[in-house]
């Protein structure tokens, strides 16, 4: 199982690949704003993204977006990463589809468990 973790922020990205890795995943790709993500999407078979919400270029719920218009991919688990100053948004998220959010910070169990319910979620 291929995740893609997408952060603008370096640390984010390493605590993420951390927390898979010692979950058993370790065949993750990474890129740093949505636009990167989306160009991956494109060309990669993914089969989990997590997303950062705020990074420039494109921003997360951009990729949202972008992703669940796209038959290809709409399908992938994709888990919303954001901060608690940005909690409003998650509605938006949600309208668009997200399958899970979480909220920085979090820890390596909470983490887990939302990519256990957003993978339950696509096999039931
Ligand atoms: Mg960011």
């Amino acid at each position: 199982m291929r995740f893609l973790v997408v952060d603008d922020f370096d640390t984010m990205v390493r605590i993420i690949k951390n927390v898979l890795g010692e979950l058993g995943h370790n065949d993750v790709v990474t890129a740093r704003n949505g636009e990167q993500a989306y160009q991956i999407l494109t060309k990669d078979k993914i089969d989990f993204i997590i997303s950062d919400w705020n990074m420039p270029v494109m921003t997360g719920i951009e990729l949202l977006k972008k992703v669940k218009a796209t038959p290809a991919m709409a399908n992938i688990p994709f888990l919303m990463v954001t901060a608690e100053a940005e909690k409003d948004n998650i509605v938006e998220a949600i309208q668009a589809k997200v399958d899970q959010y979480i909220l920085k910070p979090f820890n390596p169990e909470m983490l887990a468990q939302k990519i256990a319910c957003a993978l339950h979620k696509k096999n039931a």
